[in-house]
């Protein structure tokens, strides 16, 4: 079996995932799987690993499938394999094209990613000592929005703004915390009752509405601002329009949401198979693992928003789903 990776180290994007246990206890984020899996892949007498190499062309060659490969050197090889299995990711939306949050603008306004990479680089005391009074989770960034062509609910974004809300909380119990959502749906799997948990918690708000802009705050130049309606709040339950708010926070963290990788059109040319609406990778079958064409499967997020352990499950249902194709194929 070869696994075949583009960059000089396996993981993608999931090497940014910080653990994000609070005061030791475990939060579910599924950090902590990929060291796992990647020391099970290289223990493995069965499995070689290609690092930085890429596929750049495919035929099929006695029922299976002849790989041209080039390696980082700009060697070319060939590959023959009896099946495959795309599992080439995913690419977080860029913040910047919500252009009026002022992402790459504002240093206050940051991702949900780039939390988690400073919480990777400098440990879980990378927020302390900054000064935090007030810091905003805006949900949504970048997904169910159908005139960015995202429609779909990216799944993973309330999660872990829920658990770096959690987390921040317990580093720093003075700071106040409003999350922005887009309104009562719980879109994502699980989400009611994590949101009824982090709603009960001292010092932390969820606000049904989203800012439209996030600008430098005229009060204090080192906060920003935005105005925001909140469709929760009493205004409606006394049957009047929702007065519009205004307030200042030292921090805001987008929630920006998943989309296929800027190739997946040219790696679904190359493959021969289909995407979606959204560009995904379409699949014929239930687990959402075969694609149109026989023996091409493909396990994670190039198929659909999922989180890490989500992506692991759904790996092993596409290796199983191979297996059983190579078994009645008696390769
Ligand atoms: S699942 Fe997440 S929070 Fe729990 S130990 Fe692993 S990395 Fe830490
Ligand atoms: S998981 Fe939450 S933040 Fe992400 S798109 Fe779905 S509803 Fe929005």
């Amino acid at each position: 079996m070869a696994l075949i990776e583009r960059d000089a180290v396996l993981g993608g994007n999931a090497l940014t995932v910080c653990c994000k246990a609070v005061e030791g206890e475990c939060q579910l984020c599924g950090g902590c799987l990929l060291p796992d899996q990647i020391d099970e892949v290289r223990r493995s007498d069965l499995v070689e690993v290609w690092t930085q190499t890429t596929v750049t062309r495919v035929t099929r060659e006695n029922g299976g499938f002849l790989l041209r490969l080039r390696n980082g050197s700009g060697a070319d090889m060939s590959l023959s394999a009896d099946a495959l299995v795309l599992a080439t990711g995913f690419d977080h939306v860029d913040a910047r094209t919500k252009g009026p949050y002022g992402y790459g603008i504002l240093p206050q306004v940051i991702t949900g990613q780039d939390m988690e990479k400073r919480l990777c680089d400098e440990g879980q005391a990378a927020y302390d000592g900054l000064g935090l009074k007030k810091v905003a989770f805006i949900q949504c960034v970048g997904s169910r929005d159908e005139h960015a062509g995202r429609g779909y609910c990216s799944q993973v974004c309330c999660r872990y703004a829920l658990r770096l809300a959690r987390l921040l909380k317990s580093r720093l119990p003075e700071v106040e915390i409003a999350l922005f959502k887009m309104d009562l749906q719980h879109a994502g799997r699980d989400m009611a009752a994590a949101w009824r948990a982090i709603s009960s918690m001292e010092g932390v708000r969820v606000v049904a509405g989203l800012p439209a802009v996030i600008r430098r705050s005229t009060e204090n130049p080192k906060r920003v601002t935005f105005f925001y309606n909140d469709i929760l709040a009493d205004d409606l339950a006394q049957e009047r329009a929702p007065g519009t708010k205004q307030e200042d926070f030292d921090l805001v963290v987008l929630s920006v949401g998943m989309q296929p990788r800027a190739d997946a059109g040219r790696v679904a040319e190359l493959f021969g198979v289909n995407r979606d609406a959204y560009g995904f990778f379409s699949t014929r079958d239930q687990e959402g693992v075969s694609t149109i064409l026989p023996g091409v499967f493909v396990a994670g997020s190039c198929q659909a928003p999922r989180s890490m352990s989500e992506a692991v499950a759904h790996a092993r249902q596409a290796a199983e789903a191979c297996y059983r194709y190579l078994q009645e194929k008696g390769s």
